[in-house]
């Protein structure tokens, strides 16, 4: 096709349509013209003021926008490369029939990787997994500025990566958070290095099946240069390193709680070594921090670090910059954030645990909990997390829609725990899970927001149920 390169006659002449209005779809679509592309139609079923707006603007440009339902029913005859919007599943009328017509279908990140300037691309550090990209990402780019490097977070977080891709000044590396659905449609990508941190059922519905979701998160390693970094506990994730086709010299390394084997990144007591990325590796290994430098110290946010520390060192960071990234790093709001002791009980909102994967890992980090758990369950089950967990659960307080899916999980594996169910749906209702929560607690236990679940049942985002959480406790604290 015209677009190996990036002449400014292979944009011109190619007819493109965006598929989505949104902040992607805007941001591609004004990527593309600024590159010089002179034939961009963008399709939205939706129509409201705001998004007329944005149309005006990008129609003085040169763009085409057609709004309003029906919009995207039927693909135009004249196209080349349709770009798509992350949330748009592949079997939308539209990207059926691109497919079914071999037109390429393009995510935002594929256009942002063609968009490069060759002469200036910043290698791209990349990461996926069902949990912990937004930290580990913000982790990693810590480390990487406590390195005096130019970097940033971009991608699925923080900014745009068209953004990131196309600063005037640029980056001399990006950290780059990939969703399952922006890599289903990434084609031409060549990470510098690029992790998979875990694999657990989610967003199944979109991608099919299991397997296809992982083969989707897999495509991170295609064309990996330096380092493939997977979960030395997590064999699927290895087994899509095995899998990849990858630039020849590129190496696989693992990351790991226990100790590290050759070429792989872990732990040694309560430090985390280096075995993979030193002359000496064969026979020694270099300490790069501790677990002091981590909050939290959780297992899975331990995990996080390791895997942001492989990363950092694939592209040659210095030990004292990983350890100072750390050092100074906490996690965005509602990921096992301490909220506060009350009566000798902790209070802990990890209201951004919405899969019962991450719910599970909040869960094993501590020793007595009374977990509040539920919401939208998306069609996952709870049996896997209740026999990891149940040695720790004091008691479970139930809440949101799919609450029952959770309690016939307790009665299968767990029976003797105690649980309340609170019905109630209303502003107040958190007050009083709360309430229930604190009755159950003993001295020394957390009580623990991981409701495994999404809040769009009862909240307006996982951010708002945290906050509600976080403000009953406060009250229990008066
Ligand atoms: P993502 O961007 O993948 O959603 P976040 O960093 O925002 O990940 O973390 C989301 C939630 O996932 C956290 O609140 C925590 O419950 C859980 N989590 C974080 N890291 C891990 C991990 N390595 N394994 C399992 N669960 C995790």
């Amino acid at each position: 096709m015209s677009l190996e390169s990036r002449t400014a006659d292979g944009w011109a002449t190619t007819r493109f349509v965006v598929l989505g209005f949104g902040t992607a779809g805007y941001a591609c679509a004004d990527s593309l013209i600024q590159a010089g592309a002179e034939h961009v139609v963008v399709l939205d079923d939706r129509d409201n003021e705001a998004l007329r707006e944005k149309a005006r603007i990008l129609e003085t440009l040169g763009a085409t926008i057609t709004l309003g339902p029906g919009s995207t029913a039927e693909l135009p005859k004249e196209v080349d490369v349709v770009v798509t919007s992350p949330g748009v599943p592949p079997h939308a009328p539209l990207l059926a029939q691109a497919a079914e017509r071999d037109v390429p279908i393009w995510s935002e990140i594929e256009l942002a990787w063609r968009l490069r300037d060759p002469a200036n691309a910043a290698p791209w550090l990349c990461i996926t997994g069902t949990n912990g990209k937004t930290t580990t990402v913000q982790m990693l780019t810590a480390i990487l500025q406590a390195a005096g490097h130019r970097a940033v977070a971009a991608g699925n977080v923080g900014l745009p990566l068209l953004e990131a891709v196309l600063d005037p000044e640029p980056y001399d590396v990006i950290a780059v958070e990939l969703s399952s659905y922006q890599l289903h449609f990434t084609h031409s990508m060549s990470a510098h290095s690029a992790a998979v941190l875990n694999l657990a059922p989610d967003h199944v519905d979109w991608h099919g099946s299991m397997a296809a979701y992982a083969l989707d998160k897999g495509r991170i390693y295609a064309n990996c240069q330096v380092a493939c970094v997977y979960n030395v506990a997590d064999p699927a994730t290895e087994q899509l390193v095995a899998d990849a086709d990858v630039v020849e010299g590129c190496r696989a390394i693992g990351f790991t709680l226990g100790t590290p084997g050759l070429s792989m990144i872990g732990l040694v007591d309560d430090l985390i070594v280096d075995r993979a990325f030193i002359e000496e590796r064969a026979t020694s290994a270099q300490e790069l921090a501790s677990l002091a430098d981590i909050t939290p110290a959780a297992p899975h946010n331990v995990a996080n670090a390791l895997a942001a520390a492989a990363l950092a060192r694939s592209f040659g960071v210095p030990a004292t910059a990983v350890r100072d990234g750390l050092r100074g790093f906490r996690p965005d709001k509602h990921r096992i954030a301490h909220v506060a002791e009350v009566a000798g009980v902790n209070y802990v909102d990890d209201s951004k645990a919405t899969n019962p994967h991450a719910a599970q890992a909040s869960l094993l980090a501590y020793e007595h909990v009374v977990w509040i758990a539920g919401g939208q369950a998306k069609g996952a089950t709870f049996d896997e997390l209740v026999i990891a967990a149940r040695d720790r659960l004091r008691a479970v307080v139930l809440l949101g829609q799919d609450k029952q899916v959770i309690i016939e999980a307790l009665e299968r594996h767990a029976p003797d725990v105690p649980r309340i169910v609170v019905d109630a749906t209303d502003t107040g209702a958190m007050r009083i899970v709360v309430g229930e929560a604190a009755k159950l607690a003993r001295v020394g236990d957390t009580v623990l927001l991981a409701p495994g679940c999404a809040s769009w049942d009862m909240f307006a985002n996982y951010g708002a149920r945290g906050d509600a959480f976080a403000e009953a406790v406060r009250s229990l604290a008066e």
